[in-house]
């Protein structure tokens, strides 16, 4: 299977890359993205052939329809990975919490956030391109709190990768800072800036596409990539739990085969949303997605109104800081396979020369066939907590608890809704703990004891043991000196 480019070819580029390729280098021509040629067709064949299959079976055979070229004994080891999530034979969890609405859990893994579910089988796949091209990478992060800590660990100690990864000092939670700073291995470095969340992803931004940095690193043989949520080797891991999700509805009886489900996702940089999108196109029954959003809402407005509009919007901090994003990436994949390559060229051009797009009527009521959307506030969001746990005895994060506002607005509640929670209370504890006992301001520590003795949970051993944890990692500098301190790093 080959892939193409969203906004069409400038010559400079191939017209079609593998799989390897657009991992590589993810970047297409005009700034545009790599997609598959053709999805492959599953079909009720195929979900009827994998009811009774575990998540690795369902896995290994969903990839091999998009024919990748990847070695099987490669993703073989990387779908093994799933083994260490808290349940090997099933690592997501579909949880019923009230009536039609089922919880699909997507943080069971390392990091106890759903960056794992696509980070950890890809940090084997990258590595193993590097080893068999014989080269030698360096995949720059910044992260806001979740991707970080999913990156470091999954490629902790592998061949022919390093990884440097930076964070605002002061802008994560205090979970995920040590999650990130007591990552102890040599091919590793952690750099806190002082500054914000931005700061680390312009700075980012500015090395990947600055030729002397990547003179400097070429003269050290390394070359540049990044391991962002627009790669095309973390999407294709974010198409299966969908298919397994409805699965499981199948498998508990709550859904007969073929009946029609809504897929609704608390949403950033859309790739959740997006994998979902592909399941749906490659066979699953769907009846919408549903985008869940918090204050920054332009997916709200994009999917109400037709318009993409930055013109006088600014990220806002949320209490579901994971979602706090203007320029969502991957919904320029769903203009594509909407509207085709060169409507989208003229869309995403209007967004940078002009910081707005507007989608005709015709191209609304196209999209609006597929999803439909609504932004939850932070104090309905805790009252979405605080309410589910009493009365369903079920508890969530901020990011998850989005959905409920939008189950409760944009759904037919004779339709029944997989919600997708993305991270465990463990790693946004203070925020819940204000929804559940109306404490303010408590450190993670303080929170999740709390929490821990409210709601009878216990307090997962990679979490606790934390706060124990040698920091290894302490370098935290100005933010004009991050490419000196990578290049010490090498
Ligand atoms: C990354 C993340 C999201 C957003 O997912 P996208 O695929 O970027 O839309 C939502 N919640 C949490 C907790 C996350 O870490």
């Amino acid at each position: 299977m080959n892939f193409i480019q969203t906004r069409g070819c400038d010559e400079t580029k191939p017209k079609s890359v593998t799989f390897s390729q657009a991992i590589l280098s993810p970047i297409a021509s005009f700034g545009g993205l790599y997609v598959p040629e053709i999805l492959p067709e599953l079909g009720e064949a195929f979900l009827t052939k994998h009811l009774n299959s575990s998540y690795k079976e369902l896995a290994s055979d969903m990839l091999s329809r998009f024919e990748i070229d990847i070695d099987e004994k490669v993703i073989e080891e990387a779908l093994n990975l799933y083994d260490n999530f808290d349940d090997s034979k099933n690592p997501v969890p579909v949880v019923k919490v009230k009536e039609n609405l089922f919880v699909s859990e997507l943080y069971h893994g390392p990091t106890r956030a759903f960056k794992d579910m696509a980070l950890q089988p890809f940090g084997v796949v990258l590595s193993s391109i590097a080893q068999k091209n014989n080269e030698n990478y360096l995949i720059l992060a910044a992260t806001s709190g979740d991707t970080g800590p999913a990156a470091l660990e999954t490629f902790k100690n592998r061949a022919n990768v390093r990884v440097a990864c930076l964070y605002p000092d002061g802008g994560t939670s205090d979970v995920q800072r040590l999650q990130m700073v007591t990552e102890d291995a040599t091919n590793l470095k952690v750099i806190g800036i002082n500054g914000v969340f931005d700061d680390a992803q312009n700075a980012l931004k500015r090395l990947l596409a600055s030729p002397e940095f990547n003179k400097a690193l070429k003269e050290k043989n390394v070359l540049l990539s990044a391991a962002n949520s627009v790669n095309f080797g973390r999407i294709i891991f974010q198409i299966i739990y969908h298919i397994h999700s409805y699965l499981e509805l199948v498998r508990q009886n709550a859904i007969t085969m073929g009946e029609k489900v809504y897929l609704n996702v608390p949403s950033g940089n859309f790739g959740n949303a997006l994998g979902g999108y592909y399941a749906w196109k490659m066979g699953l029954s769907v009846e919408k997605i549903i985008i869940s959003s918090n204050e920054n809402n332009v997916l709200t407005k994009l999917i109400k109104t037709g318009k993409y509009d930055l013109r006088d919007s600014k990220v806002v901090s949320t209490t579901s800081p994971a979602m706090d994003i203007l320029k969502s990436s991957n919904v320029e994949r769903i203009l594509y396979d909407l509207f085709g390559s060169d409507r989208t060229k003229a869309l995403m051009d209007d967004l940078e020369s002009k910081n707005v797009y507007e989608l005709t009527s015709d191209e609304l009521a196209t999209l609006r066939e597929c999803f439909d959307a609504d932004f939850c506030t932070g104090d309905e969001g805790k009252k979405y907590i605080k309410d589910t746990f009493q009365n369903d005895g079920y508890l969530m994060d901020p990011h998850t608890a989005t959905c409920f506002k939008a189950f409760e607005t944009c759904s037919n509640p004779a339709i029944k809704t997989i919600v997708y929670s993305t991270a465990e209370w463990t790693k946004f504890s203070p925020v819940i703990a204000n929804a559940l006992t109306g404490e303010v301001d408590a450190e993670d520590s303080v929170a999740l004891e709390s929490i821990s003795k409210t709601a009878q949970l216990e307090i997962p051993a990679m979490i606790k043991g934390l706060f124990s944890k040698k920091i290894v990692q302490d370098t935290i500098i100005e933010k004009e000196n991050i490419e000196k301190e990578i290049l010490k790093f090498l």
